[in-house]
């Protein structure tokens, strides 16, 4: 009989950790989850569950404790546009999520674990390349000369570099993917943190039949979105490889923010307006080059966009529904502005 694989899951309480450990437990691994937080949405499918902070080194010497088969490690500090293209959040995004890569990196080291996953992100890549909306440029090998749009995309550069340089001088074996903008039901929906797709389907589901939405920026700004399903299942066979990466890991299907409005509206079954008005954007376009991925691991995304939109949107309108009694209560019956990452 073969002994089941372990896996160690950092930011099992967050939304791709925790359809991470879902799958893993569908695979038949044994695993630890580990977060700040349970998962907000659904009880953690993990064999157990430790809450605790990863900056702390105690805690993660407490977890890193054995040869894990396998280490994901997707805790970060993060949230959508409005969280790290305002500068407000700089700071605590560059120290906590380094910090935590830091503890990581070694702690496998030191105990030996078989594999290490690190979660990049499509922020990493040079601003430069992507200021014109229907020709961004993202194939793995235009990093460099780095130069991101934000403190957020820096730090995932340095972390990137953090898991080579273990990899080249102590053998660390580690699997980077840079994810483009993952998405799906059970992520966060409000709050501030949300990214584009779940701040569209809260807004429409929000608004009342009739009326409008307000989009941050002129609408043309372009970006590629991958379901989380498809996501996990690119990291499963990145992880299963001999390829190390750094390698993309979303879709090539581009649309503009106000056409991917339109397809949102069009989901709900409103007639909605659109509003553009001032908001943070980040870069001007950006989408998956799938060429490497599709080389080394033979994936391809498969899912139209519209479909995973759907299956997002039918649950963020069930959360809204939930939601409103109480909202409407807080605030006495006064309607709420509709304004959040996008
Ligand atoms: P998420 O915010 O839902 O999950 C991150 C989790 O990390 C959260 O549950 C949070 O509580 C946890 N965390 C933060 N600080 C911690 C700490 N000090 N100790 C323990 N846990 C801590 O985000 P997600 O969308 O699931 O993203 C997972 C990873 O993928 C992140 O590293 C993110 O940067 C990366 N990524 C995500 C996307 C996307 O579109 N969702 C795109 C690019 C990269």
């Amino acid at each position: 009989m073969t002994a089941r694989k372990t896996a160690l899951v950092c930011g099992a309480g967050g939304f791709i950790g925790s359809h991470l450990v879902r799958r893993l437990k569908h695979e038949g691994y044994w695993v630890l989850g580990v977060d700040l937080k349970y998962p907000e949405f659904s009880d953690t499918a993990a064999d157990e569950f430790v809450k605790g902070d990863l900056r702390d080194q105690t805690m993660c010497k407490g977890v890193l404790d054995r040869p894990y088969d396998e280490v994901y490690q997707l805790a970060a500090d993060m949230g959508g546009a409005g969280y790290i293209f305002t500068g407000d959040h700089d700071a605590d995004v560059m120290h906590n999520s380094a910090t935590i890569n830091l503890n990581i990196a070694e702690r496998a080291r030191l105990c030996g674990v078989k594999k290490v996953f690190y979660s990049s992100s499509a922020c990493m890549y040079p601003a430069y390349n992507q200021e014109d909306p229907d020709n961004p440029k993202c194939s793995e090998d235009s990093a460099y000369p780095a130069a991101p749009d934000s403190e957020y995309g820096w730090e995932k550069l340095f972390s990137e570099r953090l898991y080579l340089a273990y990899r080249r001088n102590h053998g660390l074996c580690v699997r980077i993917a840079r994810f483009h903008n993952i998405f799906g039901p059970e992520g966060t929906w409000h709050g501030g943190r949300e990214k584009a797709p779940a701040a569209l389907c809260r807004k429409v589901a929000e608004a009342a039949d009739g009326g409008r939405i307000e989009i941050w920026g002129d609408g043309k700004q372009t970006r590629s979105f991958l379901y989380i399903d498809e996501c996990l299942e690119a990291v499963r066979r990145l992880m299963q490889s001999d390829f190390t990466g750094p390698v993309n890991v979303g879709s090539q299907e581009m649309i503009s923010i106000n056409e991917f409005a339109r397809m949102v509206i069009r989901i709900s079954g409103k007639t909605l307006a659109i509003k553009n008005i001032d908001g943070p954007i980040g870069v001007r376009g950006r989408t998956s080059d799938n060429a490497l991925i599709h080389t080394a691991l033979g994936w391809t995304p498969s899912m139209p966009l519209e479909e995973g939109m759907r299956r997002t949107y039918s649950w963020i309108a069930e959360q809204v529904s939930l939601a409103a009694p109480m909202r409407s209560a807080a605030l006495g019956g006064a309607s709420l502005p509709i304004l959040s990452a996008v």
